[in-house]
């Protein structure tokens, strides 16, 4: 027989500096400890209410169909194209890393005739190739990863919006690592579905999909000829439960999730975007200064570097594995490895949300010396931790 557990759930104290999930407020965690109330309590379609306005704050847009899945970010992801996309639907993603990789997979699955066109990693689409192959291919939809946070990219999308919407296809982009730590602007922009996750720069735990929808996405939600392939993700019926006269019972909404993540719109809309992004940007800028001391390379262009997620080249002669491993078990600092073509080549430093702190940098270049240092990697002693404080010095 197995035996049960008899200890408590007592998970260490880490500091998050990875690709997400990435640290969660005191706040944010108290609130998930609120009482359960139904999932029709007028108290709960209430906090809903609120919980979609703050979303379209965020997502800087005034489409009324803004809400957040029951599901992590991949949820979102399977949520926008399954609601878009009917069997034999032409779409067109581009493949630069990892998540673009998903999106194509899940559009297969779902019956869409799936085009890619593909980078390498840590590179972007220009302007030109997308709209080339979109006059080619005639998509309904196409699909972008905003931050790319396999690689540590940042596709750039006001151009290529246009260049999309001149062919009359739609956008969708995938803003889960992006959505408050670097500016998302889904009607300036013209984006057309855009979903993202709560676990990176909202720094909530994972277990919502903030999704949103333009009123020209959602006619084509209404102008569908077969019903959407996935009940727990169909649109239509999630939206009644979510907004209208109705509010139907569709699936019981993750209460406490979404009490979370009140709690961390509350606290980034407090902030407010712009210094949120400031301090995104200063952050990452402060710790390439520490790295850039000790040596250590990016992985990524300066032109197309995400702050909130820092790729860099792993030393010759220096262990992955090693480095990694002592970070979290001597130093209680998680970051990530390389995906893909970059596994044991680059480590992915996130600097997200309540992450992105200057004393998380100062806390990381010094147990990273650390770990250089035992791996007999040559450096000047002190000199990360010495250029992130010239820099912060130099910027307060
Ligand atoms: C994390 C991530 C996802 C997937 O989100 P999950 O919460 O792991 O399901 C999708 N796209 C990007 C860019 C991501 O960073």
């Amino acid at each position: 027989m197995v035996e049960r557990p008899n200890s408590p759930v007592c998970p260490p104290r880490r500091v998050l500096m990875g690709p997400g999930p990435s640290d969660v407020s005191p706040s944010v965690l108290a609130a998930l400890g609120a009482p359960t109330v139904g999932h029709l309590d007028p108290y709960f379609l209430n906090l809903m209410d609120e919980v979609q306005q703050m979303l379209r704050e965020l997502f800087q847009t005034e489409n009324s169909l803004t809400l957040a899945v029951s599901g992590t970010g991949s949820a979102g992801m399977e949520t926008c194209i399954v609601n878009l996309v009917e069997p034999g639907d032409r779409v067109l993603i581009g493949v630069n890393g990892v998540f673009g990789g998903r999106m194509a997979d899940v559009a297969t699955r779902y019956g869409a005739e799936v085009r890619t066109i593909e980078r390498s990693f840590g590179e972007v689409f220009s302007t030109e190739k997308v709209a080339e192959a979109v006059r080619e291919f005639q998509p309904k939809l196409v699909g972008l990863v905003h931050a790319e946070t396999s690689t540590g990219a940042c596709q750039p999308i006001p151009e290529i919006s246009k260049a999309v919407h001149d062919q009359g296809a739609m956008l969708l982009i995938d803003c889960v690592t992006s959505l408050g730590g670097i500016p998302v602007e889904i009607d300036e922009w013209n984006v057309d579905a855009a979903y993202s996750g709560t676990q990176k720069c909202l720094s909530c735990p994972p277990g919502l999909a903030p999704v949103t929808f333009s009123k020209r996405a959602v006619e084509a939600m209404d102008a569908r000829s077969s019903k959407v392939a996935s009940w727990y993700l169909d649109m239509s019926m999630v939206r009644n439960y979510w907004s209208g006269q109705s509010r139907a019972y569709h699936h019981t909404a993750p209460i406490n999730m979404n009490y979370a993540l009140h709690t961390a719109l509350r606290e980034a809309l407090d902030e407010s975007l712009e210094a949120r992004f400031e301090r995104h940007h200063q952050n990452h800028l402060g710790l390439r200064a520490g790295l850039e001391a000790l040596g250590l390379k990016y992985a990524v262009d300066e032109s197309i570097r995400l702050p909130m997620l820092n790729a860099v080249l792993i030393p010759e002669g220096v262990d992955d594995k090693t480095v990694r491993g002592r970070l979290l078990n001597e130093f209680g600092i998680e970051i990530g490895g390389g995906l893909g073509p970059m596994a044991g080549k680059t480590w992915r430093i996130g600097l997200m949300g309540a992450a992105s702190t200057t004393s998380n940098v100062l806390l990381f270049l010094a147990a990273l010396e650390n770990c250089l240092q035992s791996s007999g990697y040559q450096f000047t002693a002190g000199a990360g931790i010495a250029a992130a404080n010239n820099y912060f010095s130099n910027v307060n």
